[in-house]
């Protein structure tokens, strides 16, 4: 427990509690990191900082929060770590002279964040409420009140929502050319979508398959003029224009997909060995759009480098970020959002002016 006034005698805002955890009648939320857990009679988990998001981004300000001394609770979700998790030789993050795997960097900055004194808890949040301070978000059955809130939820990839798709990811079906390509060595493949993830996901995938058919519904792509380029003039590509995915064929395996012709709605068959989906993705703030503005394709609109049209939360990575959407590049994004978050803080004397020079 902590005193309940500033050392400059302010009150303090958080109930004095560093961290007070309390799952009621619910399976306890997964807890790592951070300073020893308190259980609170209220049933609620007071911080000065929540993170939501567990990947570059949310971490990297989890480390910067926790060298600042906010005790940053993190609220990782249920499957942690962010898009890396599904990749798998990282080459451009720098510090790694040889390929770092996904999930070992992922791993690494979760660690690190520990150490410093974050506190990560496994859980998808509910819903929030921004109206006011504190800040509140509800995940798993547990209140989680905040003076400042990071959201850095990224994007997920997006899916054809074909049942038969559903059913065979992970056995032909993915999304992720670089995690899954190396399986499909000599086979030969498919990969859907007419932007530049697509083009650019075929052309990496052939250095493992036999031929890569690159399948998209219209005959215009809103790929780079010099993606298309390189892929008509790649002699194990063949794209297919005017096509749609209408099934995909296996049982333990995928061993065809069914197509239509878009102008004509003629029906055939393409036996093939994988599918790559490569439409796009969708980043996650389901939970803010009563709070936040979001912009046409639906992220996070930011003020001021990271900042919200909500004071006190702020926002990371590719939630907000489609142009660039690197590790490298949250990472920054969750760097710059922890140190405003720290000013902000400082700035509402919510922590001492002591605090902010420990980055
Ligand atoms: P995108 O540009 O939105 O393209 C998505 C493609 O998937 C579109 O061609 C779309 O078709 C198709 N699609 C969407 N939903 C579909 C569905 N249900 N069924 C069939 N097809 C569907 O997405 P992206 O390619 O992921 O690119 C996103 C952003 O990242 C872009 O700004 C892109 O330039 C950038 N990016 C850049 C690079 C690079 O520079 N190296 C690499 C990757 C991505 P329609 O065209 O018919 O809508």
């Amino acid at each position: 427990m902590t005193d309940s006034t500033n050392s400059n005698g302010a009150p303090n805002p958080f109930g004095g509690f560093s961290i007070a955890i309390v799952d009621p009648g619910e399976e306890a939320a997964t807890a790592t990191g951070g300073p020893v857990t308190i259980q609170s009679a209220e049933g609620r988990v007071d911080a000065k900082v929540v993170i939501i998001g567990s990947g570059p981004a949310g971490l990297t300000a989890a480390i910067y929060a926790a060298r600042a001394n906010l005790e940053p609770v993190v609220l990782a979700g249920s499957a942690p770590g962010g898009q890396l998790m599904l990749t798998s030789d990282v080459e451009n993050y720098p510090g790694f002279v040889e390929p770092i795997q996904g999930p070992d960097l992922m791993a690494a900055m979760r660690g690190q964040a520990e150490r410093v004194g974050a506190r990560l808890i496994d859980v998808d949040i509910d819903r929030v409420d921004f109206s006011g301070r504190p800040f509140r978000i509800w995940a798993r059955g547990t209140e989680y009140r905040a003076q400042a809130v990071i959201i850095a939820t990224g994007a997920s990839a997006l899916w054809l929502g074909l049942d038969s798709e559903t059913r065979l990811r992970g056995r032909g079906v993915s999304a992720c050319a670089t995690c899954d390509g190396f399986f499909f060595r000599d086979r030969e493949i498919a990969v859907v979508g007419g932007g530049d993830t697509a083009f650019e996901e075929a052309t990496y995938l052939t250095r493992f398959a036999t031929k890569v058919h690159l399948l998209h519904r219209r005959d215009a792509f809103r790929a780079s003029k010099i993606m298309i380029d390189r892929a008509r003039a790649h002699p194990k590509i063949e794209i297919h224009p005017n096509t749609a995915v209408e099934e995909v064929i296996g049982d333990a395996k995928v061993v065809a997909i069914r197509l239509t012709d878009t102008t004509t709605g003629a029906e055939r068959t393409m036996p093939i060995d994988g599918l790559f989906i490569a439409i796009g993705y969708k980043p996650n703030t389901d939970a803010f759009r009563d709070w936040l503005e979001v912009d046409a394709a639906g992220y996070l609109l930011v003020h001021d480098e990271t900042g919200s049209k909500v004071d006190g939360v702020f926002i990371a990575g590719d939630v907000h970020d489609h142009r660039y959407r690197q590790a490298v590049t949250a990472a920054a994004d969750g760097c710059k959002a922890a140190i405003d978050a720290e000013r902000w803080l400082e700035a509402q004397g919510i922590t001492e002016a002591a605090t902010s020079t420990a980055w």
